[in-house]
């Protein structure tokens, strides 16, 4: 048995200067770390309690009529907050479509952001070959079972996807990552936030060390009307996503004003569908222009041995996605 030292956090400040000691973690609602520890897999030599620091768990309009969500917002507050219900329905479908009602009681907004891939060869350090938890070792994913891993953006270093939900709908939404650290606060574009893997995947975030996440910070509502999550997985609840599309529109008629299309269940961070975002713009959505657009957002995916079937799903995700989102009728999946 390891020994760890536990501090409790009173402000963002002690946290930060906390988190100077090597092997710490910080620690929220704890659902994914604590498994990391249970498993071996995250051995943290300190752990800093930040739930006990005001000011971090409460949802704030903005001046400039965005939203500031905590970062110790539990999901399931997230969730169903009557301002996100309404505005950012986007962001309540994503919510509720991740783990179960038990964990989003706990989870909080800024640890669902710093959930760590579900690669089943990450979590079980009886296969010694991981990069992301052993830098250096290899991939047992690569010539293992990979029904569940990345098709696009991955690296000859680690094909792990990013597991979260929540994410795929605040990197359709332009969301922004506010953090503080030793060198102070700083914002984050949230596209900017998690990495590809390169030959660092046992980085998933562009976090530097010591830095606390304090909010995420969302611009003014764009897609009130018009949005749709649509996951797709192997059972209907508790279970992560084949592939998921945060779809959401500004439509004129039948023709798109401005469009947000990510991916999430394909890469090593929620995937924006730029090219498909341009080719919508200013179009009408008929099934050719949709089917277009979806062919292009998957034109660079490169699937594994056990994946393949995951570019026509999420082909047709995005097709169905978007035609929901437009309150239309059909589109397969
Ligand atoms: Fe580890 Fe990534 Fe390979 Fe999974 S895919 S075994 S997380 S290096």
């Amino acid at each position: 048995m390891e020994a760890i030292s536990y501090e409790r956090a009173s402000d963002v400040a002690s946290a930060v200067r906390a988190a100077q000691q090597r092997g710490t973690a910080f620690i929220g609602g704890g659902t994914n770390l604590l498994d990391l520890m249970k498993g071996g897999v995250a051995r943290p030599v300190r752990l800093v309690d930040i739930t006990h620091i005001r000011g971090l768990d409460t949802i704030d309009p903005l001046p400039d009529g965005g939203l500031r969500i905590g970062a110790l917002v539990r999901n399931s507050d997230a969730a169903n907050h009557t301002y996100v219900r309404q505005r950012y329905p986007l962001l309540t479908q994503a919510l509720l479509a991740g783990a179960s009602a038990q964990l989003r009681n706990m989870a909080t907004v800024g640890g669902n952001l710093m959930q760590r891939t579900r690669c089943y060869y990450f979590y079980d350090p009886a296969f010694v070959q991981c990069n992301k938890r052993e830098p250096g070792s290899g991939c047992a994913a690569i010539d293992g079972h990979t029904r569940m891993h990345a098709i696009l953006g991955a690296s000859a270093q680690c094909i792990a996807v990013n597991p979260s939900d929540m994410s795929v709908a605040l990197a359709a939404l332009d969301a922004v990552v506010r953090v503080s650290g030793p060198r102070g606060e700083r914002t984050i574009a949230f596209g900017d936030f998690h990495r590809l893997p390169g030959d660092r995947p046992d980085l998933d975030t562009t976090l530097q060390p010591g830095e606390l996440i304090t909010s995420v910070d969302l611009p003014p509502p764009m897609f009130s009307d018009h949005a749709h999550y649509l996951k797709v997985r192997d059972r209907a609840s508790y279970a992560f996503a084949l592939v998921s599309v945060a779809a959401a529109l500004q439509l004129d008629g039948n023709t798109v004003k401005s469009v947000r299309i990510a991916l999430g269940g394909v890469a090593h961070k929620p995937w924006r569908a730029n090219v498909a975002e341009q080719m919508l713009a200013g179009q009408t959505l008929s099934d050719a222009n949709l089917q277009s657009a979806a062919a292009a957002a998957l034109r660079d995916a490169r699937p594994q041995r056990d994946n393949a079937f995951k570019v026509q799903l999420a082909q047709r995700s995005i097709v169905r996605a978007l035609k929901q989102a437009a309150g239309q009728p059909g589109g397969v999946a």
